[in-house]
C-alpha cells in the first residue's frame, strides 16, 4: 500500500507515522526527516537545505523530487508512508508519475487538520530527542524528567525553525503551497480528512479505519 500524510506543520504528522508504520509496517519516508539529515552534513547541499530550513521555506522542488525518485526506486516492493511530501501540486504530480513508473499508485491521502492557533502553540511547546528522534510536547505529552528523553536520557532540543515568527511563516506557505492538494486527492478519490485535535490515540484510530477498510479492499 502507497499512502500519504499531509496537515500544517505541527499538527502530527511525525507521531501518527510512526505509530502507522509500528502497527501496518509501513516504510516511512520523512521529508523533513531526510532534509535535516542532509543539512546536518557539511556539503553544499547541506548548506543549501539549512538556508531553507531555518527560512522555514520550501526546498525546491528538483531537490526533493529527485531524493524522493531514489527513495522509491529503492523500495519498490515495500509498503511506503510518505509523510510531509508532497507540500506543492509539482510535488504531487510528480509523485503520481514516480509511482506510475514503478507499477504503483497512491491509494490513500490524508490531511490531518487543526486550528492556527492551535498548531503554533504545539509547535512552540515542541521538543524532539536528538538522538532517537522521540517528540514531546510540553503542555500534552511532556517528558517524565524535565527536558530528558525517557527513551534514551538524552537532553531534548528545539528544532531552529520552531519559533513564532518563523511558524507563522511555514503556515502561510501551507496556505498558499499545500492546501491545492486537497481538491487534487478529492478529484483523484483517495482524500480523507481527519480532525487532528485529542489525544494521539484517538486520531490514531480513525487513519486506522480508513486504512483497514483499504486492506480490506485489497
Ligand atoms: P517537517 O519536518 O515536515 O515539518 O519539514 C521541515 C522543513 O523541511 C519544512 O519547513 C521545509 O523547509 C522542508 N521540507 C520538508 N518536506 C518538504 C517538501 N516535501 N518540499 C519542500 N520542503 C520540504
Amino acid at each position: 500500500m502507497m499512502a500519504l500524510l499531509f496537515g500544517p506543520p505541527g499538527v502530527g504528522k511525525g507521531t501518527q507515522a510512526d505509530m502507522l508504520s509500528r502497527q501496518y509496517g509501513f516504510t516511512n519516508l520523512s521529508t523533513g526527516d531526510l532534509l535535516r539529515n542532509e543539512a546536518s552534513q557539511d556539503t553544499s547541499l547541506g548548506k543549501k537545505i539549512t538556508h531553507y530550513l531555518n527560512q522555514g521555506l520550501l526546498v525546491p522542488d528538483e531537490i526533493i523530487c529527485d531524493v524522493v525518485e531514489k527513495y522509491v526506486s529503492a523500495r519498490t516492493d515495500q509498503h511506503i508512508l510518505f509523510d510531509g511530501f508532497p507540500r506543492t501540486l509539482t510535488q504531487a504530480k510528480n509523485l503520481d508519475t514516480i509511482l506510475q513508473e514503478f507499477g504503483r499508485s497512491l491509494q490513500v491521502a490524508l490531511e490531518l487538520h487543526l486550528s492556527e492557533e492551535e498548531v503554533v502553540s504545539r509547535l512552540i511547546n515542541r521538543r524532539y530527542c536528538p538522538q532517537c528522534g522521540r517528540i514531546y510536547n510540553l503542555l500534552t505529552n511532556p517528558p517524565r524528567k524535565k527536558n530528558t528523553c525517557d527513551g534514551c536520557q538524552t537532553e531534548l532540543t528545539k528544532r531552529t525553525d520552531d519559533n513564532e515568527e518563523v511558524i507563522r511563516k511555514r503556515l502561510h506557505i501551507y496556505d498558499q503551497e499545500t492546501r491545492p492538494l486537497v481538491k487534487y486527492y478529492q478529484e483523484s478519490g483517495i482524500y480523507h480528512k481527519i480532525d487532528a485535535h485529542g489525544f494521539k490515540e484517538e486520531i490514531f484510530k480513525k487513519i486506522s479505519k480508513i486504512i483497514d477498510a483499504h486492506i480490506n479492499k485489497e
